[in-house]
């Protein structure tokens, strides 16, 4: 993949034209009340763009229009092989606007525009051509019957699904719902996070380009409690497909009742712990993978290894080897390809961050880091900061702190081990350094967490399922198991 340098992302930045409409039956529409909010680059403070603000009355026209493109049966019944051009071609066209769209994140939420450009843009192209592959793929079943019977058992589409996302990976968490919602022929309202609204726009243009028919996608930005709401309460909208935190997860379970009983799938926050034993091969290898697996995206990433399990007997090698890592990972402006680690996402968040590591200063051990810094005089920079000495009843072992900062917690043996990788009331992901196979095996079996990585951290691709267990919820994002939920399994009897 090329790198573009410094100034040609500068040069960019400087010329980007936000889209700024809601998109609604095809085409751009402001709210109806004229609302709208600002979104703000958080390494500059600097306004991007004020983004329509949608209300209940936008909601509505989004569900009705997404509601009457799937009756009409443009996309819920085309040819497998016609969702598949679409799908194949959105691909393409996310792929030909890769530096637009890389730059919109990062402008947008702070994100290094590196890893915008090669790995969250190809990360959705590639899922959409993944689900395009997969459409024309999927059979039916029938059913063991008396003779003179035949039941058909297929998956038929939902109708109407309300998308919420985060803005932690605005442009990816879109497209995991998206991709598969589509490929299943449903209709889609995509609500995307406040502070990151500008890429769903964006590829709102680019799918009806690539010959989504019209109000099969629709985009309503604006402020969680109002437009996140009234797509939760929707009584047309037929499921909600969550990534956020388990606070707002719950909220969505609340709507879902006070309304239709729409499928809800929360897919939310975490405290994934990385186990390192004194078996581990390569400790400079758990070292390197445990700042990223901390410090990639400035820790704002759902699956963050967030809590480092370390056997106390390599418990100091190991903290002076990623004290002594985490120095590369000093942030810098998001657009330098030189930066290691960008900005938070705006400033709430940073006091947010910054409130955490207070705590951890009166609880813990600070080893490094801990302090906000600026870039150019400016921005929601801080510091990738360790913790040692972490109490594991602590807030900073406990709760998701969504941000650049690591809790190390000595353990004695496997038992112990396990038993605090388990306490915390999250399930998402967890990862395991060692170098026997019986172990690894053993404990993973052990650790209550959806993905558990082995001697790697954060192990992730569009073939296996993504999702967690307690408060990290329950939906699956990824592989063909998340079409399960995006479709209804439908009987068909035909005694003849
Ligand atoms: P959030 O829960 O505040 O917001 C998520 C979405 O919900 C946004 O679109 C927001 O506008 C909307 N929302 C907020 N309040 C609402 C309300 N009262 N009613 C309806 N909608 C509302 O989360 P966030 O701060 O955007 O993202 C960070 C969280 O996302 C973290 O907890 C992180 O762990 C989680 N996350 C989880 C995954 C996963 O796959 N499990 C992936 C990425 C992020």
């Amino acid at each position: 993949m090329d790198n573009p340098s410094y100034q040609w992302w500068r040069t960019r930045a400087a010329a980007i034209e936000p889209r700024t409409a809601a998109f609604i039956g095809g085409k751009p529409v402001p709210a109806v009340s004229g609302r709208t909010f600002d979104t703000i680059n958080p390494a500059t403070g600097a306004t991007l763009a004020a983004v329509a603000a949608c209300g209940p009355e936008d909601v509505d026209a989004a569900v009705a229009a997404a509601r009457s493109a799937f009756e009409a049966g443009t996309w819920a019944t085309a040819a497998p092989a016609e969702r598949k051009r679409v799908l194949m071609r959105l691909a393409e066209l996310i792929t030909e606007h890769a530096p637009e769209l890389a730059l919109l994140d990062t402008l947008d939420m702070g994100k290094l525009v590196t890893d915008a450009y090669q790995v969250d843009v190809p990360g959705a192209a590639a899922l959409f051509s993944w689900y395009g592959e997969a459409l024309d793929k999927l059979y039916g079943e029938i059913a063991p019957t008396s003779p003179g019977d035949l039941a058909l058992v297929t998956r038929v589409p939902l109708g109407v699904v309300g998308a919420v996302v985060p803005w932690n990976f605005p442009l990816d968490m879109a497209a995991w719902k998206l991709a598969p919602a589509l490929a299943a022929g449903n209709s889609v309202v995509l609500k995307p996070a406040e502070q990151s609204p500008l890429s769903a726009l964006r590829l709102a243009e680019l799918a009806a380009e690539a010959g989504l028919p019209d109000g099969v996608l629709n985009v309503v930005p604006g402020i969680g409690e109002v437009t996140g709401k009234a797509l939760g309460l929707h009584p047309d909208v037929d499921c909600i497909a969550f990534t956020g935190s388990t606070a707002v997860g719950k909220l969505f379970l609340r709507y879902a009742g006070e309304s239709n009983l729409k499928q809800v799938w929360p897919e939310c926050g975490g405290k994934s712990p990385n186990l390192v034993f004194a078996d581990c091969a390569d400790l400079d290898a758990a070292a390197t993978a445990a700042c990223a697996g901390i410090f990639t995206n400035q820790g704002e990433v759902c699956s963050a290894n967030s809590r480092l399990l370390v056997e106390r007997s390599i418990h100091d090698e190991l903290v002076a080897r990623i004290v002594a890592t985490a120095q590369d990972h000093t942030p810098g402006d998001p657009l330098d390809p030189a930066s290691r680690m960008g900005a938070l996402v705006d400033e709430t968040h940073t006091r947010r961050v910054l409130d955490f590591i207070d705590d951890g200063r009166r609880t813990a051990t600070l080893a490094t880091g801990g302090d906000r810094v600026s870039v150019d005089g400016r921005g929601c920079f801080v510091q990738p900061t360790v913790f040692t000495d972490v109490d594991p009843d602590s807030r900073i072992a406990r709760e998701e702190i969504f941000g650049p900062v690591l809790s190390v917690i000595p353990f004695d043996d496997e038992a112990h081990a396990v038993r605090l990788a388990n306490s915390s009331g999250y399930g998402l992901a967890a990862s395991v350094w060692t170098a026997d196979l019986s172990r690894a095996l053993r404990v993973s079996g052990a650790l209550r967490a959806g993905t558990v990585s082995v001697n790697t951290v954060d192990a992730l691709s569009p073939q296996t399922p993504f999702g967690g267990f307690g408060q990290s919820g329950f939906g699956r994002d990824l592989s063909l198991h998340a079409l399960d939920k995006f479709t209804g399994l439908k009987t068909t009897w035909i005694t003849h």
